[in-house]
């Protein structure tokens, strides 16, 4: 089993594109072994952590597949982190390395100090400047497929920051899975989007793309204007995305006529986004799930198999999915994770003896064997004993005209426990008062489902990959 750093060619193509920086598969190996010879410099050893806080710009794969190449294990983290979660991370993962954007050098810095690592910060040059120094690395430090090659934190279920611990087998073989379901090839331009700190983004676009020798070209910061502009631009044929995004790209003037995969995960996709998308670009959506913990696919919406729109699709191969009897969705396969980095405990409540991975999702499973994910669990609404599932309500939400986006949560209600409250953004020039978009829902639904509560925003609360994050949502004071 190779290392994770192997997982790209040399060669004269373009690899990776930011506007007019471009990077060919050459230069990009050559900067990964000076940047490999960098970090052995610095008494970087195989297994040892090396952190890499970058936005989506080219460094970010150089500094990815240089730590991997020197046999290190990257701990990839978000680059808007602030100092004291900087101090966190890297005292947590026990990182020796930082590799930092200069945006956040201050944060950087001072989390660097507290947690005892050493920072580099990364700034256009200044990378190659040091590693030129350096001797190149040109053979990856050999690793087992078992052994860790990134460690990603994520909240999980229960909201504290903890490390999954993914292998060179996982990664490689999820890597593998998306590429041959696609066909991606070298002819392919996928649009990095989707932060590589992810695990969507990692694996679907960053790892995937790579492997096949195909053409990244990056937006830093996601924009529907200008990722629109990019895929005539550059001719992108794949394009991955959080639903919000689509939904942002709905609302631009602009044409894709070059796409010919474009896929969603991360969250549900609304059933009224994806048809409404492919019917303005004319290009198929297909949906898969999956979670930091599993690399992260799980299952898909298959090209080769008929699509079910609203639900997550089959099983990917090697992977199995079952309902356990609360109607959790439990995940086995080559993707699931070791465990969590230092967490015995936190590992145990989650991965079985037999290598079940209880993932948090409460889901349902058709005759055909699809599956959907009903909600999280942590996100039910129990209102006066009822269950009601925000998924089921917004979905609702989306088929009103003025809806751009809407997520529906708990609130805290003396006698019921929790009321259903909707919180929602409209569409650019139209109205609707929260009176109307209640009684809409209310025509709709049993009555013990319906938002008691609903308010307007200009915009949703986005977390890092642009998913919408509810944790955020206040709703309105009583
Ligand atoms: P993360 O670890 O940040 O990738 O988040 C994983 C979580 O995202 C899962 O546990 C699900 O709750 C959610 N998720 C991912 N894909 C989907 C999907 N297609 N439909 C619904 N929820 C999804």
């Amino acid at each position: 089993m190779p290392n994770l750093a192997d997982l790209f060619t040399r060669g004269g193509n373009v690899a990776i594109k930011l506007d007019d920086v471009e990077l060919t598969y050459d230069q990009l190996d050559d900067a990964v072994a000076r940047t490999a010879g960098l970090l052995q410099a610095k008494g970087i050893e195989p297994g040892d952590r090396v952190a890499v806080m970058l936005p989506n710009v080219p460094y970010f794969p150089i500094a990815y597949y240089g730590a991997l190449r020197a046999g290190a294990v990257v701990v990839p983290l978000n680059p808007l982190l602030k100092e004291r979660e900087v101090a966190f991370h890297l005292g947590d993962s026990g990182a020796k390395v930082l590799f930092a954007w200069h945006h956040s050098a201050n944060a950087a810095h001072a989390g660097a100090e507290q947690a005892g690592a050493d920072c580099v910060l990364v700034e256009p040059g200044a990378l190659e400047a040091l590693a030129a120094r350096c001797e190149p690395v040109t053979h990856s430090v050999p690793r087992a497929g078992s052994d860790t090659a990134v460690i990603l934190y994520t909240s999980g279920t229960t909201g504290t920051p903890k490390g999954a611990e993914l292998t060179h087998a996982n990664l490689i073989r999820n890597m593998e899975v998306m590429r041959a379901l696609f066909e991606i090839t070298e002819t392919d331009v996928t649009l990095g989007a989707l932060p590589f700190f992810h695990a969507f983004g990692q694996t679907c676009a960053l790892n995937a793309t790579l492997a096949a020798g195909g053409t990244l070209t990056l937006l830093p910061r996601f924009d529907a204007a200008k990722a629109l502009q990019i895929f005539e631009r550059d001719a992108v044929t794949v394009f991955e995305g959080v639903p919000t995004m689509f939904t942002a790209l709905l609302h631009e003037l602009g044409d894709a006529s070059s796409l010919r995969v474009c896929v969603s995960g991360g969250a549900a996709m609304p059933v009224e986004v994806m048809l409404a998308f492919e019917r303005r670009f004319g290009c198929a959506v297909l949906e898969g799930y999956g979670l930091s913990e599993t690399s992260p696919v799980a299952s898909f919406n298959r090209p080769d198999r008929e699509r079910k729109p609203g639900s997550i699709g089959l099983p990917i191969d090697g992977v199995e999915l079952r309902l356990l009897d609360d109607g959790e969705i439990a995940i086995r396969g080559h993707n699931v994770m070791k465990g969590y980095w230092n967490k015995p405990e936190a590992t145990a409540e989650v991965l079985s003896e037999d290598g079940w991975f209880r993932t948090g999702d409460i889901g349902r499973v058709d005759d055909d064997g699809y599956f959907s994910v009903i909600d999280r669990k942590k996100e039910l609404v129990i209102r006066g004993g009822y269950n009601v599932y925000p998924r089921e309500i917004e979905e609702v939400l989306y088929e009103h005209p003025a809806v751009r986006e809407a997520a529906v949560v708990g609130v805290p209600h003396a006698s019921l426990g929790e009321e259903v409250g909707a919180a929602i953004s409209l569409k650019a020039g139209v109205t609707a008062s929260p009176d109307e978009l209640r009684a809409f829902v209310k025509a709709r639904v049993a009555a013990y489902k319906y938002p008691r509560i609903v308010w307007l925003l200009d915009e949703l609360p986005k977390g890092p990959t642009g998913k919408i994050l509810k944790r955020a949502i206040v709703p309105p004071a009583a």
